[in-house]
């Protein structure tokens, strides 16, 4: 059985006080509200992490993630931060190849594949985002460009390691635009990414894949999304940094 995952994306947003204040309200909510089995994943900039690593201690249902790591171990890489200093401070997930990270800092689908593999070996579970251009759409190209980033970042790992990613389709036209995949749209793109992974491991891993969709998901269009067949959560992004909103989305799932 897949999990149901709702993950938000705070991106590069929130003070750290903002960010602790509002990661408060969610656990506070989360403990009273969320009923069922479904994850609840925040994915805050790395300074906030240690701080609501300590909060979510122990409560049911609430994970923290990290939004990008370094593939390599350690090292002179100003800047930068490693898996396993993500992983030290309480981090379960890391979010890799979202599409700001490709077409802003030209993150390669043979980059990602190095960072998966620094995510794992560090004992993170990748958030994968895959997904296609407004252009990439308009062309019919779309199917194409997700198998593309699929085998490129991903399908290099072993069947057992692959087990441990989650995947997110954010199509670039959808994201911070206001204009959601229509429930159709996503659940088509969703059933392929699952033939196309059944294709490569079988038809079990791609059965037990969370496949989540993303791209102005809000309270009022998640439950038509979240109802597809192969839509097994959301990554939120603008809708994440309001605890009201976030935890409609999450319950969803109860
Ligand atoms: P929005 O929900 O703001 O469109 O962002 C989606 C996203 O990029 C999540 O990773």
């Amino acid at each position: 059985m897949r999990k149901n995952i709702v993950a938000g994306n705070w991106k590069m947003n929130l003070t750290y006080e903002q960010g602790v204040s509002l990661f408060s309200e969610i656990v506070n909510m989360a403990k009273d509200e969320v009923v069922g089995e479904q994850e609840v994943v925040v994915c805050s900039p790395a300074i906030h992490l240690s701080s609501i690593a300590k909060l979510s201690s122990g409560v049911k249902n609430v994970h923290i993630g990290a939004q990008n790591i370094h593939e390599a171990e350690a090292g002179a890489f100003t800047g930068e931060i490693s898996g396993a200093q993500v992983k030290s401070v309480g981090a379960e997930y890391v979010i890799l190849g979202h599409s700001e990270r490709r077409a802003i800092f030209k993150e390669t689908d043979a980059l990602l594949a190095e960072k998966t593999n620094a995510a794992l070996k560090n004992g993170l579970a990748p958030i994968f985002c895959i997904g296609e251009t407004k252009e990439e759409r308009e062309s019919g190209r779309f199917f194409d460009v997700i198998k593309t980033q699929l085998e490129g970042g991903l399908f290099h790992l072993s069947e057992s390691e692959f087990k441990r990613v989650v995947l997110a389709y954010e199509p670039v036209w959808a994201i911070g635009t206001g204009l959601t995949a229509s429930p159709e749209q996503a659940q088509e793109v969703h059933a392929f990414i699952r033939k196309t992974v059944a294709e490569k491991y079988g038809e079990q891993v791609a059965d037990d894949t969370t496949i989540l969709y993303g791209g102005s998901c809000n309270p009022s269009n998640a439950q038509n999304l979240f109802s597809q067949e192969d839509i097994d959560g959301g990554l939120i992004g603008g809708a994440s940094l309001k605890s009201r909103d976030f935890l409609d989305i999450v319950k969803v799932f109860n």
